[in-house]
């Protein structure tokens, strides 16, 4: 490597030079052997992982700055969905070698979303091989107050925050099948399509809001089909979804037949919105909730007693091929 691991990690993972902390509780950060964090009087820390590897979790040609900003922005959505604060993060990066243009972007990406939600970095791991990011992200809710997957009731409605089926759409234009647009999509429809899939938007201040309201909750992924079995399971219930109710972008069906976009919204995965359950008499106050975050919330099914998931089109029972994206099948 040209650029030492010291040199690495000052130049592009250190907030030195007049930058400050962004939390209050953080105590020491990057340089020492660990960093020391406090924990709000009160909260409990909670605490996620998620990791990248090339060309199984991004493209190959992916933009450094998008890499960046999904590697923290995977790690935030996890946290949104426990309706928790996000605080600290630690970066596990093993580089096929010290590329500083790349490492320049992927810190840009980084610490745009960092800043936008306050998450110190506060250590990691900086080693040679094949290009793999792992993030670990900390956080803090109050204690007790946490969205689980388990906390569904029967009867309950099952919501989802902003739209389907976007990333699915934003994957296939990044690998290049601008071709398959139908004429009505317009650049600036897949542009946004595209910037949906690379930078995925955490729904955290809606998470945490939700608290005390939403009854379950997780984020999304895999995909719905391969999503919503596991808080159906979690909850020891079954639940149906109607699937002409997911909610579906504008560009979205500029860019693709009706068919192609449900296939998306149930199957593609990466749309890191919030599907959450909610009481029926507390269905408008979290939709309402949600408008004040800018986020439309659908009403796409309810929770019954029983198990697993089935699905309806206008009425009728239909069938819709299982798992999302597993990386062992
Ligand atoms: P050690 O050998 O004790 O594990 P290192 O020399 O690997 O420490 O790291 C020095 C400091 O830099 C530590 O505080 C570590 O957490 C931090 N660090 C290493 N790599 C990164 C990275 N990619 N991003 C942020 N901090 C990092
Ligand atoms: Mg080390």
């Amino acid at each position: 490597m040209s650029l030492s691991e010291f040199e690495i990690i000052q130049r592009f993972f250190t907030r030195s030079g007049g930058r400050t902390a962004l939390q209050s509780g953080t105590r020491l950060g990057v340089g020492d052997d660990a960093a020391l964090l406090a924990v709000p009087p009160g909260c409990e820390l909670v605490a996620a992982i998620d990791t990248l590897v090339a060309a199984h979790h991004f493209l190959p040609d992916a933009a450094p700055r998008a890499i960046g900003h999904r590697a923290l922005a995977v790690n935030l959505s996890d946290l949104a969905a426990m309706g928790a604060t996000p605080a600290w993060a630690l970066l596990a990066l093993t580089l096929p070698q010290a590329d500083e243009a790349w490492l320049s972007e992927f810190s840009t990406g980084w610490f745009e979303l960092a800043d936008c939600h306050g998450v110190d970095l506060v250590g990691g791991d900086t080693t040679r091989g094949p290009l793999t990011i792992s993030v670990q992200i900390l956080g803090t809710v109050e204690q007790g107050t946490a969205l689980r997957r388990s906390g569904g009731r029967a009867g309950d409605c099952i919501v989802v925050t902003g739209n389907l089926g976007d990333a699915g759409a934003g994957l296939a234009i990044a690998r290049g099948a601008h071709g398959h647009a139908i004429a009505t999509a317009s650049l600036a429809a897949i542009d946004e399509l595209r910037s949906r899939f690379e930078y995925p938007v955490p729904r955290v201040g809606f998470g945490r809001a939700a608290r005390g309201i939403a009854s379950a909750a997780m984020d999304l992924s895999d995909g719905l089909a391969g999503d919503l079995p596991k808080l159906a399971q979690a909850s020891g219930l079954a639940a149906h979804i109607e699937v002409e109710r997911l909610p579906l972008s504008a560009a979205l069906l500029s860019f693709a037949s009706l068919p192609q976009a449900r296939e998306w919204a149930l199957s593609a995965g990466d749309d890191y919105e919030l599907l959450m359950t909610v009481p029926r008499s507390r269905y408008q106050q979290l939709h309402d909730l949600a408008a004040g975050f800018g986020l439309r919330l659908t009403r796409i099914g309810e929770l019954r007693a029983g198990g697993g998931v089935t699905w309806s089109m206008d009425g009728a029972d239909i069938r819709v091929a299982a798992a999302g994206f597993d990386h062992f099948r």
